[in-house]
């Protein structure tokens, strides 16, 4: 187990532009979320180091689209290389600063970077000829859009990035990466490893404020962004991107509904359940927000997954011991705590939990609220921590008007043994993705999108790819 200070020790850590390195006159620093003290300092850029990246990713542009796919492939399967004998660093960085279990959730999420970049390096856009006739051809063909701008939360720090910088990179764009500013080192790590794989301008990591990003969004020298983060801020991104019309990808928030049907197996589920509702602390897009248990099956659920929660352990992620880490911020420790004050001050039952734990560190423990009423704010808001009300129904009509009664769409899951019946349901609620007795299962093949206020356009999968090219369709009379 390394520190910060072991794994960059004597090296630079500042921005890497074009092969340049550069040291801005302003950092930014870096806290562990388990612990609340800072450890660590980041660059924080100005207009001018996002100036000097467009450029050199623009200059990079022209040769990078000349390779071939393969030629692609394997510059990247050489940066995927470079990961994985960073494997434990990589790991450690992502615990320091996102607070996440190192042996578990950080090693897991590491690992699980690496394959993805691997196997979409291995995707291709197959160009087709649309038309074939004596007289007449037409080709259709995909072209990269240029720099993409790829902005990332703070929760899955490396898996996020490697959702974008992947396909955008295959597909032959050259990319600005930013990760969010509270969990900056793995992006910069990575922009160490790629050094001296990938050509200078091709892959950029940019630290910075929020604010970098909104700069990222109304650049012109800046074809795309693909943004994952809150909807509130997506929207802005929409707004920003409209001179010069940018194409976007958004992936937004989320406050998924699980659906318990009656016939369930209890065993089965409950361990299931809890970890799509709080695994990393709570804190992941796709996670169970609402839970809806049948009537028949609602006691026995609560005690059961209260009961399993007990025996989960939550404590700083460098400890072997802890399953569950703290929440990665304080801004977000105090959103969650205000949700916990709103339920006390309704009166809401808790089942397990509600109460944050004093300092140091950002943690707040697995939280189950007993029924609260729809209109409450645990169960309108997402609550992005450890925190899920589980809910009553008695009707299948009620539940998925319940369930779709949300502005936001991005995923859903059903559990019971009747498949026939899930798939069914499955087909009326509103979201982009929806599991039936599994849930946040991801795949590179898999088109992954928000419906209504969860995102605009997908990732993965063939559209996923596409989303960083422009169709071109050449005609020809012969
Ligand atoms: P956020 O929207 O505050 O920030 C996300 C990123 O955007 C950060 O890098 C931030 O610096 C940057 N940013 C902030 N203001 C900006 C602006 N005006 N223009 C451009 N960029 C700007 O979100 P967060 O709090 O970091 O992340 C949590 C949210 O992300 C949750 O709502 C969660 O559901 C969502 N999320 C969605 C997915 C998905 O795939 N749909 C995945 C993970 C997280």
């Amino acid at each position: 187990m390394c520190t910060y200070h072991e794994i960059f020790k004597g090296r630079f850590v500042g921005l890497r532009i074009g092969g340049a390195h550069i040291d801005t006159p302003a950092r930014r620093p870096v806290i562990n979320p388990a612990t609340g003290e800072a450890f660590a300092s980041v660059p924080l850029a100005a207009p001018e180091h996002l100036e000097s990246a467009v450029a050199a990713a623009r200059g990079a542009f022209p040769a990078w689209r000349a390779l071939s796919w393969a030629e692609r492939q394997e510059l990247l399967e050489r940066l995927a290389g470079r990961m994985e004998q960073a494997r434990d660093e990589l790991a450690d960085l992502l615990t320091l600063e996102q607070g996440k279990p190192r042996h578990s959730a950080a090693a897991d999420e590491v690992g699980y970077a690496i394959g993805w970049l691997r196997e979409v390096a291995r995707r291709r856009l197959a160009d087709q000829v649309l038309e074939d006739a004596p007289r007449h051809r037409v080709d259709k063909s995909y072209v990269p859009l240029g720099v993409a701008g790829l902005i990332v939360p703070w929760n899955f720090p490396l898996c996020l990035a490697a959702w974008k910088f992947a396909p955008a990179l295959i597909t032959g764009n050259t990319v600005i990466l930013k990760p969010s500013p509270y969990t900056p080192l793995t992006a910069l790590r990575l922009a160490e490893l790629a050094e001296g794989v990938l050509p200078p301008g091709v892959f950029t990591v940019l630290t910075g404020d929020d604010e970098l990003g909104r700069w990222m969004v109304e650049h012109p020298g800046i074809a795309k962004i693909s943004f994952t983060g809150s909807a509130a801020t997506g929207q802005r991104v929409m707004a920003g991107a409209a001179t010069g019309l940018k194409r976007v990808t958004l992936e937004l928030g989320g406050n998924d509904p699980a659906i318990v049907l009656p016939d369930a197996d209890l065993d089965a589920v409950v361990p299931k359940l809890f970890w799509g509702a709080f695994g990393n602390s709570g804190q992941w897009c796709v996670g169970i927000k609402r839970l809806y248990v049948h009537d028949d099956l609602y006691p026995q659920l609560l005690d059961a997954l209260a009961a399993y929660a007990r025996g989960v352990r939550m404590g700083d992620g460098m400890d072997a011991a802890s399953q569950l880490g703290p929440l990665q911020n304080v801004r977000q420790y105090e959103k969650v705590r205000g949700l916990l004050a709103d339920c006390v001050a309704h009166g809401q039952r808790f089942a397990l939990g509600g109460e944050a734990v004093p300092g140091p560190g950002y943690f707040v423990p697995v939280t189950i609220v007993d029924n609260p009423p729809d209109d409450s704010r645990v169960v309108v808001e997402e609550a992005f921590g450890p925190v899920l009300p589980v809910l009553r129904y008695r009707d299948f009509d009620d539940v998925v008007r319940r369930a779709n009664d949300t502005g936001y769409g991005l995923g859903a899951s059903i559990w019971g043994r009747d498949t026939a019946f899930a798939q069914a349901l499955a087909g009326r609620l509103e979201a982009g993705t929806v599991w039936i007795n599994e849930v946040y299962v991801h795949g590179v093949d898999f088109p992954f999108g928000g419906h209504k206020l969860s995102g605009l356009g997908v990732e993965h999968g063939t559209e996923g790819l596409a989303a960083y090219a422009n169709l071109k369709i050449v005609m020809s009379a012969r």
